[in-house]
């Protein structure tokens, strides 16, 4: 597994967990992006195994991410329904990694987070903006349509 493996697999886990909903206030993270731009993460991420020192690949205890809502609530994104043997592979990776490089395992996760970040964010022009354009084409479209008719 490569850096760019890891990143590609704990993106995908991430993006299954949207659209997202703030328990609190009920505001509707509809993609990754959104979520992003609209709350700002809360320290490190969190690796509950790497903690652990002799941890159970069976029965792991999970990474989570912390950001807070625009209303003030913390929110959490973690490994919960990754398929298991994905999550081993990672955790090896980054256990690996971490060791190489001479971080934290907290350290070399938030540098992951931080990648898959610029990526989502980067990807913003192709996505949502083409979306609100193409919205606003629909909208003219309708208006001169109903402007036709009168
Ligand atoms: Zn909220």
């Amino acid at each position: 597994m490569t850096e760019t493996d890891a990143v590609r697999l704990t993106r995908a886990h991430i993006e299954s967990k949207f659209p997202k909903t703030c328990s609190a206030c009920g505001r509707v993270f509809a993609t990754l992006a959104d979520y992003l731009r609209q709350t700002r993460h809360v320290g490190q991420p969190v690796a509950y195994d790497a903690e652990v020192h002799d941890w159970d690949h069976r029965e792991p205890l999970g990474t989570m991410s912390l950001a807070n809502c625009v209303c003030g609530t913390t929110m959490a994104i973690d490994s919960e329904g990754m398929p298991l043997r994905t999550f081993a592979r990672l955790m090896m990776w980054a256990r690996r990694v971490s060791r190489q490089r001479h971080v934290s395992m907290r350290e070399l996760l938030a540098s992951i987070r931080r990648r898959i970040d610029e990526q989502v964010l980067s990807e913003r022009d192709g996505g949502e903006d083409r979306g609100r354009r193409d919205e606003q084409i629909r909208f003219h479209r309708r208006a001169r349509q109903a402007g036709g008719r009168t």
